[in-house]
């Protein structure tokens, strides 16, 4: 059967994960349970620090695809910075020990606390997202007495690339960034040229997720160049940083082919020097934000198989003991996965299976059509390619808890995030815990 990527087993046959079976990591912790190789992504960090060190750049980790406190640490030991959008994901990442000048502050909607902590807690850049937000930002510069605050402009290029439309972030009908069409950039960094609060750092971009070819970023390259270099012609504006997003695209199926990291950065790098070359202007730092291409293929989701039924009209299902409540992007981007048997991941394929959750939702379905051997209540299937935005995105429906996080690495696992109790689910109900007082739940 097709593999997006070469799969280890050891001398029984089983699913190796960092040096651990996955049947014992099913079996210790339970299902479901997201599984993390660290070894996988600490190799993607490295390659985007060493790609970028020619260039002198910097490598933000886009912290919504997956953020907690052990792959925070890990982030931050590998020499990364962050990009986070909330105030919980800014505080993890203080938590953990990353620089506050490592740290992109995101969101088209941020809130005035959270401008304030970040403003007053010496952040990188603060990413503004409209002319709203710049206004709001001064209001709270001016109040918190923190030094001048560094300021990129998210800019709207126009660009339509992304797997799916709901993740496709750079086109005019977009929510996301300011628009250079029709003046409104143009009118924030003559905003920002006139504050004696914000310090206007230069530009970012950000074109969409699960990109799969170089082309986009190219185009967004010279059009964010283009945009910073009419910007300094006209109004004398500086551009020390550019920042070209994440959205790198990553291997879930067979035929999955992205671009190397290193390609990426390559073509971003040469794109934008040839442009401020020409007009005689300096090379910017050069900022990346991946998310999905460190985490993604490192991730693993393990969960055991109860029913199997075969329907009227011939197909079997299969229910595993989890589905949209940890994995809801196959219901909001009709996601594609590899299912694996963890006993007998390169055995011969029985019958097609569909692979479904035990949500209640029809549309709870994890892989259509799943080439596996003949599976039988009790195996574990495993999902590949589950480490970006399943456990960042994981709901309580159905009141399922959040599965387990364990990491693995060289044959050992640690548990990062321990499985939510009924206790963690209602923490915050206060009925629940006013009856919890008083009888035992
Ligand atoms: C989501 C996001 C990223 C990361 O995207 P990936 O596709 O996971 O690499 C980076 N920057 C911004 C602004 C984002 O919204």
């Amino acid at each position: 059967m097709a593999f997006p990527f070469p799969l280890t087993v050891n001398p029984a046959g089983h699913l190796v994960i960092g040096g651990v079976d996955a049947l014992e990591l099913a079996e210790q912790f339970g299902t479901p349970l997201y599984v993390v190789d660290e070894q996988v992504v600490r190799d993607r960090c490295r390659r985007y620090r060493e790609a970028l060190e020619p260039v002198g750049g910097l490598a933000v980790y886009a912290a919504k695809a997956f953020w907690t406190g052990g792959m925070a640490q890990v982030v931050r030991s590998e020499g990364l910075g962050a990009d986070v959008s909330s105030e919980a994901e800014w505080r993890l990442a203080m938590l953990a020990g990353l620089d506050a000048s490592r740290l992109v502050l995101h969101g088209n909607n941020k809130s005035p606390a959270e401008l304030r902590l970040a403003a007053e807690g010496g952040v990188g850049r603060i990413v503004v997202d409209s002319l709203w937000e710049l206004d709001e930002l001064e209001r709270v510069a001016a109040s918190s007495g923190a030094r001048k605050v560094p300021v990129l402009l998210r800019l709207l290029p126009d660009i339509r690339a992304g797997a799916h439309g709901s993740i496709q972030t750079g086109h005019r009908h977009s929510k996301f960034g300011i628009p250079i069409e029709g003046g409104q950039a143009r009118e924030a960094v003559r905003r920002c040229l006139g504050s004696a609060r914000l310090d206007l750092r230069g530009y970012h971009v950000h074109i969409g997720s699960q990109i799969l070819s170089l082309e986009p970023y190219r185009q967004a390259a010279r059009v964010v160049a283009g945009f910073a270099i009419e910007m300094a012609r006209q109004l004398d504006a500086p551009c020390y940083e550019v920042d070209m997003g994440g959205g790198l695209g990553v291997r879930y199926v067979a035929g999955d082919e992205p671009p190397a990291i290193e390609d990426l950065i390559g073509a971003l790098a040469e794109t934008l020097e040839g442009a401020f070359t020409a007009a005689g202007m300096e090379m910017p730092l050069l900022i990346v934000e991946p998310g999905r291409s460190i985490i993604a293929e490192a991730g693993v989701t393990l969960y055991r198989v109860g029913a199997i039924k075969r329907l009227a009209g011939g197909e079997i299902v299969c229910a595993v003991d989890g589905g949209m409540s940890d994995n809801p992007r196959v219901a909001l981007y009709q996601a594609r996965y590899t299912a694996v048997l963890a006993r007998d991941p390169y055995g011969t394929p029985a019958e097609a299976v569909e692979i479904a959750g035990r949500l209640c939702e029809s549309g709870d379905v994890l892989v259509d059509g799943a080439a596996l051997p003949e599976v039988r209540p009790g195996d574990v299937v495993a999902l590949l390619t589950t480490g970006a935005y399943h456990h960042s995105m994981a709901s309580n429906y159905n009141g399922l808890p959040k599965p387990a996080v364990v990491t693995v690495r060289e044959g050992q696992a640690r548990l990062w995030v321990r499985r939510e109790r009924f206790e963690d689910q209602y923490a915050c109900d206060a009925l629940v815990q006013t009856l919890g007082a008083n009888r035992s739940l």
